[in-house]
């Protein structure tokens, strides 16, 4: 198959710094969109890959699946999209189309195994595939994502993860006006929580454990703040939750949380991939409550949520760092020291 070399960051090994390399990208075939790469977020999942904290990277590790970019050329049978267009790519770039998720429009779900935008095998090439840490992407239109145009770009990068991680589990579990939600944690995910819940109509309560950032909780739509610290607010707000989405990246304690629950209300886990200590039964006996966890979300609820984003305006809060400036923004990502989200300029890295 024919193959254009592209400029890329990666990592070599589970302890090296990103550094420029070249890799292969396939030349467009039937299906498939060419994109000019503009902007990469930075997910702590790049992160997570690059250092092999989940023992299945294959290196080099090139990261990246907040891609955003225009249309630069198409296959002879694509339809969905023109030269020029704003278009997206998250977390997927291929999955089997063929098997009870797929059908479902649950690609993240594919039974044999959705092709993520990179450290998945490459159907096409062989190897694995690479992420937006690079100056462009050849993609299968099925999995290319249309951005609205009256939204800011670079904020929009951060939407083809951070933002349908979020937006799924409220659209899944039908939040509506109304509705008492809580967003356990105010980092990337959590920012955008906030944002989708007050969109929907919501009354937003942020719960944190850092009455710092109470005032921009506010700022970004939180209705009200509840420190998850202080026993007497936490019984105070006790079984009156509709719904809570708990952002919390690692294994913590959830049984405070389910307390706030109402009769038959769920709290969604999208963040913790880990143990998270043991559950007290009888808290969720004790009125039916349910806890569940969500994955990204289909194709086509990533088209839902990124149009509700341009219905409502919505894009993430970022910073814009250099490809060169990568490493460093990784160590302000662990320190949980952004707000809210990193985005590559891809600019820096063509010339
Ligand atoms: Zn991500
Ligand atoms: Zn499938």
């Amino acid at each position: 198959m024919k193959t254009t070399k592209l400029k890329a960051y990666g990592a070599s090994t589970n302890t090296a710094d990103l550094e420029l390399m070249e890799i292969d990208r396939r030349e467009v075939g039937a299906n498939d969109v060419k994109i000019d790469i503009l902007y990469c977020g930075i997910c702590h999942s790049d992160i997570h890959q690059v250092r092999n904290d989940w023992k299945n990277s294959k290196y080099p590790v090139v990261p990246g699946h907040e891609i955003i970019g225009r249309v630069v050329e198409l296959g002879s049978e694509v339809t969905k999209y023109k030269q020029g267009d704003l278009v997206g790519v998250g977390c997927m770039v291929d999955s089997c189309k063929n098997c009870d998720s797929c059908h479902q429009d649950l690609e993240q779900f594919c039974i044999n195994g959705a092709t993520f935008t990179y450290n998945s095998p490459d159907k096409h090439l062989g190897g694995h595939t690479f992420g937006g840490y690079s100056t462009g992407v050849t993609v299968n239109q099925d999995f290319v994502l249309k951005i609205p145009e009256n939204i800011d770009a670079r904020g929009a990068a951060p939407l083809l993860c951070a933002g349908i991680t979020t937006f799924s589990p409220l659209n899944h579990w039908n939040v509506k006006k109304g509705d008492k939600v809580g967003i356990v944690g105010l980092g990337g995910l959590g920012h955008m929580g906030v944002k989708f819940a007050n969109a929907m109509g919501a009354h937003v309560v942020m719960i944190t454990t850092s009455p710092n950032k109470a005032e921009d909780a506010k700022r970004l739509g939180a209705h009200e703040v509840l420190i998850s610290k202080d026993q007497e607010q936490m019984s105070a707000h006790a079984n009156s939750f509709d719904f809570i989405l708990n952002t919390v990246p690692v294994g913590h304690d959830i049984n405070p949380y389910v307390n706030l629950l109402k009769i038959d209300a769920t709290m969604v886990l999208v963040g913790a991939v880990e143990p998270l200590g043991s559950v007290n039964g009888g808290g969720l006996i004790m009125g039916r409550k349910r806890v569940a966890g969500s994955l990204i979300g289909g194709i086509k609820e990533t088209q839902e949520m990124l149009d509700f984003c341009g219905e409502h305006n919505i894009t993430s809060d970022v910073e814009m760092v250099n490809m060169q400036d990568v490493n460093n923004a990784f160590e302000r990502v662990v320190a949980a020291d952004v707000k809210y989200r990193f985005v590559i300029d891809m600019e820096s890295l063509k010339n």
